[in-house]
């Protein structure tokens, strides 16, 4: 019988994903309704490092495969281990970061395994039946993320497997010392490849990755009027933060769908958020309620932002803006 909360631990070079560790977290949380027990599995060139890193984050079983070569993009080969690691496992459900070798990996996997897979969850919750088994509440937006919905894979159908968007849950921390039981795959091996990595390239530098920026600077419809984003670069600049938006910002190509927060945006947990021109709308707060000191500029006395912000500045945010700049 299925049983097990699984995570995929995605790592590079021989190190965890941060991501990894927020699946973690995510696990823990499910296991105090279930009381199954969390599991990791761990596919990697040289996997030892990365299983001693999730030890100590007190996952309770790891199972690992020696990959022997570096299967970077060899998603084919890679996911056809993964669904027989899984058939060995048997967990009752897998968590993967929604990251582009998660979605890629577990696509493949979920169509060995028949099993399905709900794809950019912000939230999983375990729901309890009359019966007394679980079953599985996976929450995320669709429709053009206009909606959000709840989804129930259907019973017989394991393990039920979701992709969860990386941010939105907080790191699980390290435990002095952990006592995972860890069982290494010796036997199996990873098959040939059809894809050829012809070329890699660094992606090109952003402003920012703005879930690991201390200090975020966030616009909302109020900067753009007139020439106020150039203010709010300048800005960032200033303070050394990067920028993140509303979706206005985004639905108005000022910046990219990667830097906006909220419910159906990215998560983010700075040490200072200055947010500029935002009305507070509970789907964008969401995103950012848990910044550690928030500073909060509008010209609307009775915005909404204000609820969330510790500090709020009633002000046209051009004038705040020039008048810190030329100190
Ligand atoms: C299902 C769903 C999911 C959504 N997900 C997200 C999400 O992930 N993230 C997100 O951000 N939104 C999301 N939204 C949209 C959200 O509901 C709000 O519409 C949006 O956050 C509003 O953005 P805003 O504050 O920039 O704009 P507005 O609400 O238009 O507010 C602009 C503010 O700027 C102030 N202002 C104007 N000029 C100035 C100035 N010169 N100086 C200072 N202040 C000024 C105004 O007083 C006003 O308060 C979602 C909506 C739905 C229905």
């Amino acid at each position: 019988m299925a049983s097990g909360i699984c995570i995929y631990a995605e790592s590079y070079k021989g190190k965890l994903e941060p991501v990894a560790s927020e699946l973690v977290s995510a696990a823990k949380e499910l296991q105090k309704t279930t009381g199954e027990k969390v599991q990791a599995i761990v596919f990697a060139e040289k996997p030892e490092g990365v299983v001693t890193e999730l030890d100590r984050l007190g996952v309770e079983e790891i199972y690992a495969v020696n990959a022997g070569r570096d299967c970077s993009q060899q998603d084919d080969a890679v996911s056809q281990t993964i669904a027989e690691m899984l058939g060995r496992i048997e967990p009752w459900c897998v968590l993967i970061p929604a990251t582009p070798e998660g979605r890629s990996i577990f696509s493949r996997v979920a169509m060995k395994l028949g099993c399905g897979m709900t794809a950019d969850c912000t939230e999983v919750l375990a729901g309890r039946k009359e019966d007394g088994s679980y079953y599985m509440k996976q929450n995320k937006p669709s429709y053009g993320e206009n909606v959000f919905v709840t989804i129930v894979t259907r019973d017989g159908f394991y393990p039920q497997m979701m992709t969860v968007r990386p941010g939105v849950y907080t790191a699980q921390e390290e435990t002095a010392e952990g006592q995972a039981k860890i069982r290494y795959f010796d036997d199996m091996k990873v098959g040939a490849s059809k894809i050829e990595v012809i070329e890699e390239a660094e992606a090109e530098a952003e402003t920012g990755s703005i879930l690991s920026a201390e200090v975020v600077v966030v616009g909302g419809r109020g900067v753009l009027e007139d020439d106020n984003f150039a203010l709010l670069e300048k800005f960032a600049e200033k303070v050394g933060g990067a920028i993140g938006g509303t979706r206005p910002m985004v639905d108005s190509e000022m910046i990219p769908f990667n830097h906006q927060i909220g419910q159906t945006g990215l998560t983010i947990r700075p040490k200072i958020c200055i947010s500029f021109g935002v009305s507070g709308a509970i789907q964008h707060t969401e995103g950012i309620k848990d910044t550690k000191l928030f500073v909060a500029v509008n010209t609307d006395e009775d915005a909404a932002i204000y609820g969330v912000a510790d500090y709020g500045m009633t002000a046209d945010l051009k004038e705040v803006i020039t008048e810190y700049l030329m100190l």
